[in-house]
């Protein structure tokens, strides 16, 4: 069969791509039984919707708020964020450097000292200096207290390598930088002011963040899933799958990229080196239901405390009533790992005991679904090999007219709005 152009992974960035693509001769090949990839949500037999941990989309681009408004009509709602830390026993909001209001005296102290010391000493400081590790970026930035207290166990627990191993090319705008009258204020008082990328979210009323992927889906006819690929011969530019050949003018993948050099045919020796260069962290993702309303007023909390094996827990009914049965509650809790030993039902078990000690969860409180999810690609390291082997892989890649694109194809902290964009972005190479 000879189509224009194939598009490896029905995620949100290859979905994209068709959708911008129009009425071009394409086809998506996707591995799983539905298309989606990360945007996908589940619905256990109860009647709780899960999603693959929180999908809020925090929109910038005029484009993208005007086509999501497009594709979900009515079934959209704007939420203004409601999210905390929990450390100390005590819950702060986000972000915590800028709202150390309710910490004990001597923290908050310990965290303005650090703040102000490190404003002094480093004035001069930014982050376009990227010859800082993330480690020392966040003493530069932050000082001793808040990276002691949040910024390093934090994302210690996140990243699950040494922070002074990460570099700072991830940060962007990810990590609210308050002044230092932002962090007073927020230390005296309980302050709501909205800091960072993410203080309002759209999100649908209805079904999930599937529901988008489903209408975005029924404007894509080309949609081919539970296909294997078993190889791409990049010289006769032939993708070979479960169900026969296909030739291809374009080829756009959005697969991660470890997978898609062990899929060619021949790849170059300083390739399939770049290539296990690459790190990434995976997400066990815990999905609770529980038998009774009103869990939690919040969105989502973080965990920077060791004790806790999660990093961060979110509470779906507060994004929308819809995903939980009337008179229950439901739950996702992110779990990052790398080489995991322990098994889902231990990593269960120990976080819901945890739950019950920070008070989320009472003793008395009956489960009445659970549903583990696992993310294998969730999270890529931005270390000090990153940039060189994504250049190499990138580059060949190129060279041989492939588009890889998107979270793990573009090998990037990104988010659903970057896959929209990206994906539209990329119609305009394809012949
Ligand atoms: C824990 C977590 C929370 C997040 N929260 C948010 C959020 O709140 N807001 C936000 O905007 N973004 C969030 N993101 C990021 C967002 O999920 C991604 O940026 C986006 O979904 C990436 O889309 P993609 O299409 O690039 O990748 P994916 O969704 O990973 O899609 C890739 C597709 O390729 C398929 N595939 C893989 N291998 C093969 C193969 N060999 N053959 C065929 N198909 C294959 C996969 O099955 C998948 O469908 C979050 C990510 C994670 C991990």
């Amino acid at each position: 069969m000879k189509i224009d152009t194939v598009i490896l992974g029905g995620g949100i960035a290859g979905l994209s791509v068709a959708y911008h693509l129009k009425n071009k001769k394409y086809v998506i090949l996707e591995k799983e039984h539905l298309v989606g990839g990360l945007c996908k949500s589940v619905t256990d037999k109860n009647g709780f919707i899960y999603d693959y941990t929180g999908h809020l989309l925090h929109i910038k681009s005029k484009y993208v708020k005007k086509l999501v408004r497009k594709l979900l009509k009515k079934n959209l709602a704007l939420k203004n964020r409601n999210s905390w830390i929990y450390s100390n026993n005590v819950f702060t909001r986000y972000p915590f450097q800028a709202n150390l209001f309710g910490l004990p005296e001597k923290i908050i102290y310990e965290c303005i000292e650090g703040f102000v010391e490190a404003k002094l000493l480093n004035s001069q400081f930014s982050i376009l200096n990227s010859q800082f590790c993330f480690y020392d970026w966040c003493l530069k930035t932050f000082g001793n207290g808040i990276s002691k207290y949040f910024m390093i166990p934090y994302n210690e627990k996140l990243w699950r390598i040494d922070i002074k191993k990460l570099t700072c090319d991830w940060l962007g705008n990810y990590v609210p930088q308050p002044t230092l009258q932002e962090v007073i204020t927020g230390a005296f008082t309980d302050n709501n002011k909205k800091i960072g990328y993410n203080a309002t979210f759209f999100y649908p009323k209805m079904g999930g963040i599937q529901s988008l992927i489903d209408e975005l889906k029924k404007n894509i006819p080309g949609i081919k899933t539970d296909v294997k690929i078993s190889s791409i011969d990049i010289s006769k530019k032939i993708v070979k799958t479960n169900s026969g050949e296909m030739k291809y003018k374009n080829l756009v993948s959005t697969i991660p990229l470890p997978e898609i050099v062990k899929l060619i045919k021949g790849v170059p020796e300083n390739v399939k080196k770049a290539s296990k260069k690459l790190k990434w962290t995976s997400v066990l993702n815990i999905n609770l239901g529980i038998k009774r309303k009103n869990i939690s007023n919040k969105h989502w909390i973080y965990f920077p405390e060791k004790k806790f094996n999660f990093y961060r827990a979110g509470f779906y009914r507060n994004f929308s009533e819809s995903l939980c049965p009337e008179g229950t509650s439901s739950m996702y809790i992110e779990i990052s790992y790398r080489n995991r030993k322990t098994s889902k039902e231990k990593m269960l078990k120990k976080t819901i005991g945890k739950l019950k000690s920070a008070k989320i969860l009472k003793s008395s409180d009956k489960i009445i679904s659970e549903c583990i999810l696992d993310i294998p690609y969730a999270y890529v390291i931005y270390d000090k090999n990153r940039k060189s082997s994504l250049e190499t892989i990138r580059n060949y890649l190129r060279k041989n007219f492939i588009f890889s694109i998107g979270r793990f194809g573009g090998w990037k902290y990104s988010t659903m709005e970057d896959a929209i964009l990206e994906g539209k972005e990329t119609t305009k190479w394809l012949k």
